[in-house]
């Protein structure tokens, strides 16, 4: 299969799955969209009311939110792939549980797994808490670190931001450091990979705190 029709496959999988619980509180599963070929991914937390409505992700509020911070610099929805850690509304929009996110996994690696982006970037605690378990948002956000191959850009949620005058400002400056940090290639994005792999891949809460 290829790429297009693995994120196909899985988009089906995910629309009729019953591999938790959130398969009751659903209208629509939310799979994820955009183009196979996107070099860079967004990873939210769950769907949302809307989202939920439409099997669409990231179009209320905080969707907006994102549209605007993608505006602000140079980049379209259209050119990233943009999905959840859970595909299924929470009841309530609740926190996801453990199980959940375990369970629900899977399909993401799939999609991670085809896509094969160079830049992988986590909004809110779920998402990055997949990539960099023992990280705190609060000391990692915005930075860069390679796990798996890949660069893991952490970043605050936008509903989360959108509420918070004081994240506004941090996740629109993360913002602005994006294109640098996606456009960084060989020694110099080498050097800062190397220094930040261990942590990560460690996953040693000392060793990550002090970056
Ligand atoms: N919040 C998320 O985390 N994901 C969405 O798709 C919408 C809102
Ligand atoms: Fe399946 Fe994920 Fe939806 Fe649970 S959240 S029912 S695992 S698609």
């Amino acid at each position: 299969m290829n790429p297009q029709e693995v994120l196909k496959q899985v988009s089906q999988e995910v629309s009729g799955c019953t591999k938790c619980v959130l398969q009751y509180s659903r209208k629509l599963a939310v799979p994820g969209e955009g183009p196979a070929n996107a070099e860079i991914m967004f990873i939210g937390e769950g769907p949302g009311f809307h989202e939920n409505e439409q099997g669409r992700p990231f179009i209320g509020a905080a969707g907006k939110y994102l549209d605007d911070l993608l505006a602000s610099i140079n980049m379209k929805r259209s050119e990233v792939f943009i999905t959840n850690v859970v595909k299924c509304r929470p009841p309530g929009n609740r926190d996801p549980l453990p199980e959940e996110l375990t369970t629900c996994s899977d399909y993401l690696e799939r999609q991670v797994q085809a896509i094969n982006p160079r830049v992988i970037v986590t909004l809110g605690r779920y998402s990055m808490a997949h990539y960099l378990p023992n990280a705190k948002i609060s000391s990692v956000h915005g930075q860069a670190t390679k796990v798996k191959g890949r660069l893991v850009i952490a970043m605050y949620h936008p509903a989360a931001a959108l509420h918070q005058q004081s994240l506004k400002s941090t996740i629109e400056q993360d913002f602005s450091r994006l294109p640098e940090l996606i456009a960084q290639k060989g020694q110099s994005a080498e050097s800062q990979e190397e220094s930040q792999e261990q942590p990560a891949e460690k996953q040693n809460p000392k060793q990550l705190s002090l970056f």
